[in-house]
């Protein structure tokens, strides 16, 4: 399925080639503290992608060593990602929890090695005996305690005997490192809170730097690729695995950049922020760059995996324009599913001359997509179009119906404007209209010019729907806070009107609704009696216009 080759597939061949692994093993290792989102679907395209290209496997890994944010439904939202865009993880699904007391017995080892001491610093020491950048930081003095005193306080740590923050782990590398990740980091520290899987088990946790390369080695990967946040913790990533004397091969870190999207925020954090302070309904809320907000608003899988193969894997940071994803869903549902016609904002026509009912046939599709279909309309006397497709004073280039020029109904005739009702206040509330009876199309005869076909529907055979239009969840490009939402992101209109076909003969869940964009019919609120469509995306960019 990759088309080029990136920088992580070189790799990995190269490994290959030299003998380094006989298999390749690669995790996605998200942290169960939120839904997933369209960066952490990048992450699964290259982890499980590399996995499928070498034939080797993927590991699903919950990395839950941080008990307050974690929660079970987060760990079936992440499967459900993963199984949603098509890849299978090396069953079961793994726990950097379930790996706790080998970590432990880890740290053990390292405290024997002299490589790791218990520290009772309080924080603010900690921080200023770090030092800074330009400053070497200073050793504390509990890492003079002897060997024996370490095991027994680490022990009593995990037995729960302290406090949090009381005391901490450390291994012993280098105060003055250049790399201040290097400067003595934390391996764990003790933490008196209830875990998702482990209960009341653990007072105390490993921290990531900790944890992750051990997991990873527990685990047999080989390729442990991360977002370039990391790169400066590669150190303590190859210190940890080297200073222990693991038995070969050890997996070794790489990182790629992470993806950042226009007019979104892409942080778990930040998503949680919208979630609970209902700025938006949920995580699947389409509004929001999370996996099953797509899913409901309708993008499909294929779109997504395209939007990943073309970003593809780059050693640099930077923020692809959201009118790249908006392109993959318009291209892959363009050649797939049938075009109806919805009228949003209804004005009612009254075709004078036009008596009786008649069913005209119409595709489903249009003449360059390779698909077969196609519906009756019924077309009567009184029918909608919308009132964007009507002008009375009609500005330069506009094409559609006016007092004085006539227009096609798509699929039907050609009509003209005759006479336009009004309400006490001025507002057009009907149309009075003819028809011309041999402009039908595929026959037309009558050698009218019209400029343009616009969608209507019969007014005694429509259905009544409800629709969402989703626009941008943040009005600027690169949002900085929650001032920065775009107050119109959802508009929802409960009087749209549809064709009979949709509704009855359910040809498909997306649509293109003719001239409005592609919708997908909600797949929590929609009903026969209560018919709910999502729009994915306008039929072009139309930002800012
Ligand atoms: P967030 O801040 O959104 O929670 P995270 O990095 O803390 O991001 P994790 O759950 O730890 O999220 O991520 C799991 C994997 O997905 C990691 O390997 C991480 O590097 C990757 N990942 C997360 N966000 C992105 C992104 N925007 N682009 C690419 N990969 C990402
Ligand atoms: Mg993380
Ligand atoms: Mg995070």
């Amino acid at each position: 399925m990759s088309k080029k080759k990136d920088f992580l597939h070189t790799i990995v061949e190269e490994d290959l080639k030299a003998g380094k692994y006989k298999e390749i093993v690669t995790r996605f290792p998200p942290e169960p503290n939120g839904f997933p989102h369209i960066g952490h679907a990048k992450s699964i395209y290259i982890n499980f992608g590399i996995a499928r290209d070498f034939h080797g496997r993927c590991n699903l890994r919950m990395d839950d060593t941080n008990p307050t944010a974690e929660e079970t439904k987060y760990v079936e939202a992440l499967e459900d990602a993963v199984e949603w865009l098509g890849f299978e993880w090396d069953k079961p699904v793994r726990f950097t929890s379930d790996y706790f007391s080998k970590l432990y017995e880890y740290a053990q080892e390292l405290i024997k090695m002299g490589k790791a001491y218990v520290d009772s610093l309080d924080e603010e020491q900690m921080r200023e005996y770090r030092g800074t950048v330009t400053q070497p930081g200073k050793r504390s003095v509990y890492a003079e305690r002897s060997i024996e005193e370490n095991l027994d306080l680490f022990e009593r740590m995990k037995k729960g005997e302290f406090k949090d923050g009381e005391h901490v782990l450390r291994a012993k590398i280098d105060m003055s490192a250049a790399n201040m990740k290097m400067r003595d980091p934390l391996l764990y520290r003790i933490r008196h809170v209830h875990h998702h899987r482990t209960a009341d088990e653990w007072s105390i946790y490993p921290m990531y730097d900790f944890a992750h390369c051990l997991s990873d080695y527990i685990e047999g990967v080989t390729h442990s690729i991360c977002t370039l946040e990391f790169e400066n913790n590669r150190d303590i990533y190859d210190w940890v695995l080297d200073t222990l004397e693991l038995k070969p091969p050890r997996p070794y870190q790489h990182e790629f950049a992470r993806l950042n999207i226009t007019y979104t925020v892409m942080s778990k954090r930040k998503l949680l922020e919208l979630v609970e302070g209902k700025y938006v309904n949920g995580w699947d809320d389409p509004r929001l760059p999370t996996i099953a907000g797509y899913r409901r608003r309708g993008y499909t899988r294929e779109a997504i995996l395209n939007f990943c193969e073309q970003i593809g894997v780059a050693k640099a940071n930077s923020t692809v324009d959201v009118s790249q994803l908006e392109f993959c869903i318009r291209d892959d549902l363009n050649t797939k599913v049938p075009r109806v016609m919805c009228v949003l904002n209804p004005l009612k026509v009254t075709i004078e001359n036009y008596e009786g009912r008649e069913e005209l046939e119409a595709s489903y599709y249009p003449q360059d997509v390779p698909k077969e279909g196609s519906r009756k309309i019924p077309f009567s006397k009184e029918i909608y179009i919308d009132r964007e497709d009507f002008n009375e004073n009609p500005p330069k280039g506009y094409f559609r119906l006016t007092p004085e020029q006539p227009v096609r109904l798509k699929s039907a005739y050609i009509i003209k404007c005759k006479e336009i009702i009004k309400d006490e206040d001025g507002n057009i509330t009907e149309i009075k209209a003819e028809y011309f009876p041999d402009s039908k199309s595929g026959e037309d005869k009558s050698g009218i010019k019209v400029k343009s076909a616009i969608q209507w529907v019969s007014a005694a055979d429509a259905k009544q729907v409800e629709v969402r239009l989703y626009d941008r969840l943040y009005k600027s490009e690169a949002p900085e806070s929650i001032e920065d939402l775009n107050p119109n992101s959802l508009k929802i209109i409960k009087n749209a009107l549809i064709e009979p076909a949709v509704i009855t003969q359910k040809p498909d869940e997306r649509f293109q609704f003719e001239r409005e964009g592609y919708f997908y019919a909600d797949p929590v609120d929609y009903s026969d009696e209560n018919p709910v469509f999502n729009k994915i995306v306008g039929l072009k960019d139309s930002w800012g216009k």
